[in-house]
Order: structure tokens, then sequence, then C-alpha cells
């Protein structure tokens, strides 16, 4: 092991024994959200076309709620909300868990990790895409991008595109081997773009050879089982997962904020109380919708929250495999100090 990855590792030991300390000394009611994405055991196909940012292995998971039932009340993200707006008292620390985009791998992976647990949690779901195999475009360039790479030349990336993907196209020749951590900066540069471009784009590529029967979104019957555990409870993340950008027209927000809401409260058989800004893009106009409909909303800043500040911009903190896969990396994650 290298010196820097030694004193890296002795940082993390340390803030770990630390941190928790200092959470005694916290003001009563402070809330973590946790933010994760998708549970995907090592061996699965489906990490080849995901980002290594999104996602926990099933033993991590594990891992991360006993270590969690050690420091924090598991609370519902509504529920501790309600409870701060009634002026109720609040656990001293608690903690939420939150799963975005409303992934089948959720119900797979994540549900017996969360029944074993008895843990409580919250899955944002996109309206449109429950029980279809529609598929997110940083998913969908992912596998064009290996498509490429395994067939020059099969893929009519439109300029834009092209240019992002031929350096790391030509990189992988250069190594023979295209790891799916070389394409992630893609997928982070194509995030630059605008919404409405990176979707015109897409649609000029068409069809990214996915077999539509592999669905990798929930459909009704997992929210319905997930929902009877009663440890389940869901949120909009938007009808189409749709960056809320300022500029972007009222229709579209009323569309992807508020009518989602109806439509996930049908689907779900429940109502839909939070709200869940895509890749936590907002802007004033959004916020001011999700505050007229929804009892909170989270956002992607990372931080701790607490009782008085501003429910529609709930800080989170993000976690994967790749930063929490230890009890230590996790407890320093928490922390917030790394
Ligand atoms: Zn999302």
């Amino acid at each position: 092991m290298s010196a820097k990855a030694l004193a890296k590792r002795g940082i993390v030991y340390a803030v770990a024994r630390l941190a928790p300390l200092t959470w005694r000394w916290r003001k009563p009611g402070s809330l973590v959200v946790l933010m994760y994405h998708r549970v995907l055991p090592q061996d699965s196909p489906l990490r080849k076309t995901e980002q290594p940012g999104m996602y926990v292995s099933p033993e991590t998971l594990d891992l991360h709620l006993a270590e969690l039932k050690r420091h924090f009340e598991l609370v519902h993200l509504d529920d501790w909300l309600r409870r701060a707006q009634r002026g109720e008292t609040l656990p001293k620390l608690a903690c939420a868990i939150t799963f975005d985009d409303g992934w089948r791998d959720n119900y797979d992976f994540a549900l017996p990790v969360l029944i074993k647990h008895q843990a409580p949690a919250t899955i944002f779901l996109v309206s449109s895409y429950i029980g279809t195999a529609q598929r997110f475009w940083p998913n969908r360039l992912m596998t064009l991008v290996h498509a490429e790479f395994e067939r020059p030349g099969s893929v009519p990336f439109p300029a834009p595109l092209r240019a992002l993907v031929d350096p790391v196209l030509a990189q992988g020749r250069a190594q023979g081997r295209l790891d799916t951590e070389a394409i992630d900066p893609v997928v982070q540069q194509a995030m630059r773009l605008k919404e409405a471009e990176i979707r015109a784009l897409m649609d000029a590529v068409g069809n990214d050879g996915a077999d539509p029967a592999e669905r990798e979104t929930l459909d009704r019957q997992e929210i319905a089982h997930l929902a009877a555990t009663g440890l389940v409870r869901f949120g909009s993340h938007s009808a189409t997962h749709f960056r809320l950008a300022a500029g972007t027209a009222e229709e579209v927000l009323t569309a992807e904020i508020a009518q989602s809401q109806v439509d996930l409260a049908q689907i779900c058989r429940q109502p839909i109380d939070l709200f869940c800004y895509p890749n936590g893009v907002t802007c004033a106009s959004a916020v001011t919708i999700a505050s007229h409909h929804y009892l909170g909303a989270v956002s992607t800043d990372k931080g701790w929250y607490a009782p008085g500040r501003d429910p529609y911009r709930i800080p989170r903190v993000a976690v994967h495999e790749d930063i929490s896969r230890t009890p230590d990396a996790f407890l320093a994650r928490l922390s917030g100090w790394l």
C-alpha cells in the first residue's frame, strides 16, 4: 500500500471514531437523509451499463443498516417532517433512507435487506417509467458506447456526442478494453448539456439495442408488494426525470411536479407527499410548485438537515459502493467531513 493510501486509511479511521462522538453534541432533532440509487450484486451484468456512483451491493447495504441502527433512529422521512411541522418532539438523531429512480433491483435486492433490519425507506419513482422497458439516457448512452467499442462504426452518434465518445473509445482501443469507469466521464460531460438537448441527441441515435424485455424499473405489482411490507413508501421523482433547471417552461414544471403526484398516488394507492428533484437540479419556480403540492422535497446538496430549515431543499448524503463498503468508510461518509 502506498504512503498516500495509508494516510487516507488513517484519516478515514480517525473520522469514523471521532464523528459519532460529535453527533452526541448535535442539537436534538438532527436528521441525516441518505441517498441511494441501485442495489446490484457484484456479479450483476447491469453494472456494465451503470455509473459506479449509482449502486451498492446488497452486502454493503446490510452493513450500512447494521451500522446506522447503532447510532440513529431510522424514520420515514414524511413522518419525521410531519412531526417537525407540528413542533412535536423528534428523535435526537434520526436517519431517513431514500432510493432514487425506482429501480427494479430495489425490489429484488434492497427489500430483503430492509425487511431483515425492519428499516423504513422512501423510493422516489418516475411516474412514466413504471412497468415499462424505458431506460434512462445515461444507461442508454453507456450501452451505445460499449456497442461502438465492440463494432466500430455501428452507432450513428451525432457530432456533439461523437466528440465526447471518441477520446474514450480511442483510449479503450489503446488499452484493449473499455472499463465502465472509463465511460463514466462521457455521461458526466453529457450531463452538462440541457435536458432537451441531450434528449434530442439520444433520440437521433435511435435504439440502443437493449432487450425491451429486460425491464430495469419497478412495475405496479412490485410497487404493491413493497408497499404491503409497511416499510416502503413512495415519493415522486417527476414524470420523465426531466432536470428542472431555471428557464424550464411552466407547463413542463407542472407536468413533472404536480401531475406526477396525481398519477403516482393512483398507481401506488397511497398519498405521495415527497418530491425529489431529478439529478438534484431545481429552480425557484420548481421549488414554489413543489411547495404547493408536497410536504417536502429532497435535493442532492450534501449535508444534514434540522427543523426550521427549508423543507423544499432537504440536503442528503449520497452513498455508493466505492466509498462506503467498510463500516469506517461509511461512518466517515456520513460525517460529511470528507
Ligand atoms: Zn434520478
